[in-house]
């Protein structure tokens, strides 16, 4: 299905006035909370839609932009590699595709293992690189959810031999949290997870002062004002900048 040029122009124009408003939207909730919005980051993520709408997405304004499967992101980087772009991987890395992450992404917000760690901090020595990388936490209980449990604080201590074990790879950076909390019906019944993972954040930076937790990545279309009022620096936002993600075709 390839779409006339008009209908290509005005989704173009839909996608940068929703990048403007998300924008916005950021600055006020910033405001809101007495934080400066340039300490909220914004990662338009692209996991799923077509090309074009990641191309709108960057002549919007976007530099920073979120996959969830590495090779889906690599094949867009390959037509969009512009120098300036960075790349996030936000979804769950398999120990085969570590590689991809090395050699493509800018950062991996969805650290959720020490085999994980450990595999990435090989291949990155081999790549003489460093890797930016967030801790992935499950602060809600759900079953699917990928991350660290951590959605009881009584969890929170039997995490620490964890960490410290990320914590001695000298190739990965250790910048901060991430979490993907559950579905919710309104954006306000977000705040406690979001709440939860910037206290989990200040237990491990108690913990481990020698490492840098500055970065809290959190909040989607959603619910990312919310998230922004709680403290993120991060939030990633897909669908409302780029509308729906179109069906997944099944895969050969
Ligand atoms: C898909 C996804 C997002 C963006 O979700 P939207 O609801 O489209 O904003 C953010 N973070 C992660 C980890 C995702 O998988």
């Amino acid at each position: 299905m390839t779409k006339n040029p008009e209908a290509l122009l005005e989704e173009e124009q839909q996608i940068a006035e929703r990048y403007q408003a998300v924008l916005e939207r950021i600055a006020q909730a910033a405001a809101r909370a007495g934080r400066a919005k340039e300490d909220v980051r914004l990662i338009v993520v692209t996991k799923g839609q077509p090309l074009e709408k990641a191309l709108a997405a960057v002549r919007a304004g976007a530099r920073d932009l979120g996959e969830n499967y590495p090779e889906e992101g690599v094949a867009k980087m390959r037509v969009l590699d512009q120098p300036d772009l960075r790349w996030h991987m936000i979804g769950h890395v398999q120990r085969r595709k570590a590689k991809l992450v090395i050699a493509h992404y800018d950062m991996l917000h969805a650290l959720d293992s020490v085999a994980l760690a450990q595999r990435l901090e090989h291949l990155a020595a081999e790549a003489k690189r460093v890797l930016p990388v967030l801790l992935e936490f499950n602060v809600g209980g759900e079953q699917s959810k990928f991350g660290w449990p951590a959605w009881d604080e009584s969890q929170w201590d039997a995490l620490i031999p964890d960490v410290e074990a990320v914590l001695a790879c000298e190739h990965l950076l250790v910048q901060g949290v991430m979490t993907v909390p559950p579905p919710v019906d309104h954006p306000e019944a977000a705040r406690p997870y979001f709440r939860r993972l910037r206290s989990l954040r200040d237990f491990l930076a108690r913990r481990f002062p020698q490492a840098s937790w500055d970065e809290l990545s959190m909040g989607m279309s959603a619910d990312f004002e919310v998230a922004v009022e709680e403290g993120a620096t991060w939030v990633r936002v897909g669908t409302a900048i780029l509308g729906p993600r179109p069906p997944k075709k099944p895969t050969a």
